[in-house]
């Protein structure tokens, strides 16, 4: 079994890094993974500003998968992700939505036992692991894993968790496929700027797909099909989401462009990834079961 260890992480997604190890196309291979907060967060007396943000969202890898040239499609399925049995959050002024009402920091370690994050003594709440930055090179620029884009990166998509599969582009020979900032559960929007942060590992299946046309990033999880899109304002981000399920019922499945649009309105649910990242993202999802209707099959 080929592992990564979390010490081998990157700041940026960049053409520039090294690969950490080399895989063929359909290997599996295990990321372990430091919390979004370098584990430098183990108590509560430790506040988030005692982490320079030359530690915030350490994605392992990166990973080159042979064979993968620019213009192809990487197939990232999550095989198993595994979470360490006590998370972290923390709260400051200035950060999230909440921003201009929180007065001080505060930080929470929260423990997990028997499938839930036990909030506080009446609170229990069920865990739903996901991956929050996952990523393949951009072609020419530097992207901070902090922030989400076409290449993946800091989506905070709840969806992305065990059994789902991600489609990314692939940007540069190889692919360099890196992620890190597991949550135990975090809800849409994200809104003081971190989920149930938490170390692990995330065991993944990756493929090289030729000639592929899906708009991306794609991810099929559990019984929807999903777009995602980010941007500088969600506006913009849900638009984008919207266009690019639109593009993919026309062209993929072959549906007539109104008939696309109406049928969006019907069962497309556009929803909010998060709202506290350099970029807003959003995602719309539409039900598999459709694209099993018009037999069309994902690659
Ligand atoms: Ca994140
Ligand atoms: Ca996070």
């Amino acid at each position: 079994m080929e592992l990564i260890s979390k010490e081998q992480a990157v700041l940026k997604m960049s053409p520039n890094n090294t690969p950490v190890k080399k895989v063929e196309s359909g290997s599996t291979v295990v990321f372990e993974t430091f919390d979004c907060f370098s584990n430098l967060i183990q108590q509560e007396d430790q506040p988030f500003s005692s982490v320079g943000w030359d530690k915030i969202n350490p994605a392992t890898g990166p990973l080159y998968i042979d064979g993968a040239i620019r213009g192809d499609t990487l197939k990232v399925e999550i095989v198993d992700i595994e979470i360490d049995n006590k998370g972290v959050m923390t709260t400051a002024p200035k950060l999230g939505v909440l921003g201009d009402i929180v007065t001080g920091e505060t930080t929470k370690i929260i423990p997990i036992q028997d499938g839930k994050a036990i909030f506080n003594d009446k609170i229990h709440i069920p865990i739903k692991p996901m991956i929050g930055v996952i990523g393949t090179s951009p072609e020419t620029e530097e992207i901070p894993t902090g922030t989400p884009g076409s290449h993946g990166g800091n989506m905070d998509c709840k969806k992305i968790i065990k059994g789902s599969t991600l489609y990314l582009p692939v940007n540069v020979p190889g692919a360099l496929l890196s992620m890190g900032d597991l949550h135990a559960v975090m809800a849409d929007g994200e809104i003081v700027i971190c989920g149930l942060e938490i170390p692990g590992k995330v065991r993944v299946k990756v493929s090289v797909i030729k000639n592929n046309s899906l708009p991306l990033p794609m991810l099929q999880s559990e019984d929807k099909l999903i777009t995602i899109a980010s941007a500088k304002d969600l506006d913009e981000a849900a638009k984008l989401a919207t266009i690019q399920m639109h593009t993919f019922l026309v062209e993929n499945m072959g549906l007539e462009i109104d008939e696309a649009g109406m049928l969006l309105s019907l069962v497309g649910e556009l929803r909010i990834c998060q709202v506290v990242d350099p970029l807003m993202t959003a995602r719309m999802e539409f039900p598999q079961s459709i694209v099993d209707q018009y037999e069309y099959k994902l690659p």
